[in-house]
């Protein structure tokens, strides 16, 4: 019987079988069934009863993968034998159609026989990178084989060969792809791809979760579906930007979260096909809020520091400037770029570099040091003085790496506070010497002995300027000009005083610290104090000079205290010698007081004896001139006539003078006792009535308001009303008189106004009418004797008030006025 055919045999049994394999190894998800695949179709396809495929393992190992019908121990045995190294090129199939014949297997034969293998075939399997494995047919019985089944077995090693490979890449891709999602989606960067018309292709974890989105609702979609209106063009006009440039692009985009707006770094850049069209646009993007905000709280520092007007420093642990700003150019004078780099200690002042270590010291223990007040030096020498403090800086991880300095110029309240202590302290001194002076300045004021004065003063100054002598000099006028002679000493002798030289005086205020002994050949004057006295007028008046035995005991408040006196000093010889001359005057003025009075008193004696004794000689001519013109009156004519007529009217007038006169001299005499009230209506009312003769012929009317009681004697008030009265009507015009009497109150006075319709005065004559015998008319115009008005005044003024002519004109009548005091 013809062996049955092989089911390889025949070129269409091939095809079939390697289509069966093809279709089941396209099917094959895993490479376990790629094996299996090519095991069933290696033992349809050949005779061989069992069939195995091996690999190189990593270390170079050939391993069964897959075998059909061989037994575990079998396949331990022959574990790691082949043929050809891992990597072979052109290896070619290997066919032993005996095994007990093959000498280069004989190790194996025992296993062959209890396995029952006596033939096999080894295919490798190959590919560009050479040997990687082999399958292994294996036969019961010898066997040739024949080149068909060797044909179909190395086309079968082919397919398996390829679809391995295709497997194992694919695998690798999958792997690499799961990788690249894995990283894509822990990166805590958001990643996007969007294609040209902005639609996203891909999107990681961290994106959906930013902006709460599920990867089916975002892909395909575009950023206006996801964004607002406005910021979606933003991103898509960078996108763009990218297509057209083709150039990566990194920059800041701003999207709004939960939280609000983030600023992300992103980079995006092109994807694109082997033809090199863009495809994509990739973006991976940072979120750089944090890092913005301590950005811009960083410069904001910066800022604050540059603009301080406190110089601030930083430094390190070892005292090297670390920073240095604009206020800290402005008080050292450094440049930053001077400063920086340099020890602290450039800075210091002399005297202070002990300070710098030990603020360091306290630094590195985390102390702050406040408000330390020094000295520091800047670079131009000066020193100034500056109040620090100091602070720690530490690191992120809580480690004190240096120190920042904040350093205020305190110079000018330095100054000040001295300024102010040396004023206080020159306040102090001043109201010392103020208060010495005070004590000084009475005891002098009150000596007006000029020679007890000075003696006072020089005693009194030697002791508060605490001199060892001191001398007063006074400025003598001569005939070589004015020279100093001495006037006063304290505290030494005049023989003493004698022997020494003085140092030249001047006309100001002098003080000596150190007359080198030896020079002026006394030993006395060592230093030395000297003042002018000068006067109200400017003279000099003299000289205080001040010595003492050492040096420089004369200090400035002395000078001060000597200034005072010599002031005082001056005041009180200006007084002095004023008082004297004020005596001088005084004595004079006494004097001649009492001569007037003794000269008016005899006046007056003369005037009233006078006026006293010629009233009764004159009556006896006027009498006898009237009876000699009545009795011889008819025979005489002419001038005999005239002359006894003038006879009469002279001895007449002469009377009326006589009369006045002796009024005038009594009301120059005061009433005795104070003034008793005096009822002026009842007053003018008798003046009136004893005026009433002339009233009548005048056709006057006298009138008065109410009057009031005054403190005036009666009879002096009768005096005045009397006066003012007949002068009113003495005085009258073409009408009949008109006289009124009125009184009003002023401050306790009161004052009557007599007011007539007269002739009137003119103004410039309101004073000269009280004078003594002035009058304004002739005695043919109006009689009189110029004496009324002088004896209304004398009469007012003794009671204190006065009198005067308040209106008139010449036709408009006159208003005279006076003020006698009001009941006390
Ligand atoms: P006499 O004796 O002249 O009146 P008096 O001292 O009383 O002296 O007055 C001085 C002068 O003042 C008078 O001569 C007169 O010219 C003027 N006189 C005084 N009283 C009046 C008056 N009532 N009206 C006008 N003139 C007056």
């Amino acid at each position: 019987m013809s062996p049955a055919r092989p089911p390889w045999s025949g070129e269409i049994g091939r095809l079939k079988i390697l289509n069966q394999l093809l279709a089941a190894l396209s099917q094959a998800s895993d490479v376990d069934e790629v094996y299996q695949a090519a095991l069933s179709s290696l033992l349809q396809a050949t005779e061989a009863d069992r069939a195995a495929i091996l690999l190189f393992d990593e270390a170079g190992v050939i391993q069964f993968v897959a075998s059909s019908g061989l037994s575990p121990a079998y396949r331990k045995a022959v574990t790691g034998h082949s043929p050809w190294k891992p990597g072979m090129r052109n290896a070619e199939p290997l066919v032993v159609p005996d095994v007990f014949l093959e000498e280069s297997l004989a190790q194996f034969n025992a296993i062959f026989e209890s396995e029952g293998i006596r033939a096999l075939v080894a295919v490798p399997l190959a590919l560009d990178a050479g040997v990687f494995g082999k399958f292994m047919l294996y036969y019961a019985q010898p066997h040739e084989c024949g080149a068909e089944e060797l044909e179909i077995a190395r086309a079968i090693a082919f397919h398996v060969a390829l679809a391995n490979e295709r497997k194992r890449a694919e695998l690798a891709r999958r792997g690499s792809e799961e990788r690249l999602h894995a990283i894509l989606d822990n990166s805590p960067a958001i990643i996007f791809l969007k294609d040209p018309a902005g639609r996203y292709l891909l999107v990681n974890q961290r994106y959906l979760q930013l902006f709460h989105l599920d990867r089916e609702k975002i892909l395909g979609h575009t950023d206006y579906e996801i964004f607002p209106k406005d910021v979606a063009a933003r991103f898509l006009a960078n996108d763009r930007i990218v297509i057209e440039t083709g150039e990566p692009l990194t920059v800041e985009e701003v999207a709004p979260q939960d939280d609000g707006p983030h600023t992300y770094i992103v980079t995006k850049f092109p994807m694109r096909r082997p033809d090199a069209t863009v495809h994509a646009v990739c973006g991976i993007g940072t979120d750089v809020t944090e890092q913005k905000q301590l950005e811009l709280m960083a410069r904001r520092m910066a800022a604050i520091v540059e603009s301080s007007n406190d110089a601030i420093i930083g430094k390190d642990l070892r005292g090297i400037i670390t920073s240095w700003n604009q206020g800290a150019e402005r008080l050292y004078g450094y440049l930053s770029a001077e400063a920086v780099g340099q020890p602290i200690s450039m800075i210091a002042a002399p005297g202070h570099l002990d300070e710098m270590p030990e603020i360091l010291a306290r630094i590195r223990r985390g102390e702050r040091v406040e408000h330390f007040e020094t000295q520091r030096q800047r670079k131009d020498g000066q020193i100034i003085d500056v109040s620090l403090t100091v602070s720690p800086v530490y690191d992120s991880a809580g480690q004190i790496v240096g120190a920042s300095k904040i350093a205020r110029d305190i110079t000018d309240r330095k100054q000040a506070e001295q300024e102010r202590l040396s004023l206080l302290e020159r306040e102090k001194e001043a109201r010392r010497t103020a208060e010495l002076l005070n004590r000084v300045g009475p005891r002098l004021a009150a000596q007006l002995d000029p020679d007890k004065l000075v003696q006072e003063v020089i005693d009194l100054a030697t002791a508060l300027v605490g001199a060892g002598f001191g001398a007063f000099f006074r400025r003598v006028a001569g005939k070589d000009g004015e020279t100093n002679v001495l006037y006063a000493l304290s505290g030494i002798s005049l023989e003493e005083f004698r022997r020494l030289q003085l140092p030249a005086a001047d006309a100001s205020i002098q003080r000596v610290e150190d007359l080198a002994a030896g020079v002026d050949g006394n030993p006395s004057i060592r230093s030395s104090l000297s003042a002018p006295v000068t006067g109200r007028s400017g003279e000099v008046l003299g000289m205080l000079f001040f010595a003492h035995s050492q040096p420089r005991r004369f200090s400035e408040s002395h000078e001060a205290i000597l200034t005072g006196i010599a002031a005082q000093t001056a005041i009180s010889m200006d007084n002095a010698r004023l008082f004297e001359q004020a005596q001088r005057v005084q004595t004079e003025l006494k004097r001649s007081n009492e001569e007037l009075r003794r000269a008016n008193r005899d006046l007056e004696v003369f005037a009233y004896s006078a006026g006293h004794d010629l009233q009764d000689p004159l009556h006896t001519i006027a009498i006898s001139a009237e009876l000699l013109q009545r009795s011889v009156g008819a025979r005489v004519q002419g001038d005999e006539a005239m002359f006894l007529c003038n006879v009469i009217t002279s001895a007449r007038r002469m009377s009326v003078f006589l009369d006045d006169l002796l009024s005038y001299t009594r009301a120059a005499r005061s009433e005795e006792g104070p003034a008793p009230p005096a009822d002026s209506g009842r007053i003018l009312a008798e003046v009136v009535a004893s005026l009433s003769r002339p009233i009548e012929q005048a056709a006057a009317t006298v009138t008065s308001g109410r009057l009031p009681v005054v403190a005036i004697h009666e009879n002096r008030l009768a005096l005045v009303f009397q006066n003012l009265i007949g002068n009113a009507i003495k005085y009258r015009s073409q009408e009949p008189p008109r006289v009124e009497i009125t009184a009003a109150e002023q401050d306790g006075w009161w004052v009557f106004s007599i007011s007539d319709n007269g002739i009137g005065i003119e103004q410039e004559f309101a004073e000269q009418i009280f004078g003594l015998f002035r009058r304004l008319h002739g005695p043919d115009e109006y009689p009189g004797s110029g004496m009324g008005l002088a004896i209304c005044q004398r009469v007012v003024e003794q009671y204190g008030g006065r009198i005067w002519l308040d209106a008139s004109k010449p036709g408009e009548g006159s208003t005279f006025c006076f003020s006698v005091p009001g009941r006390a």
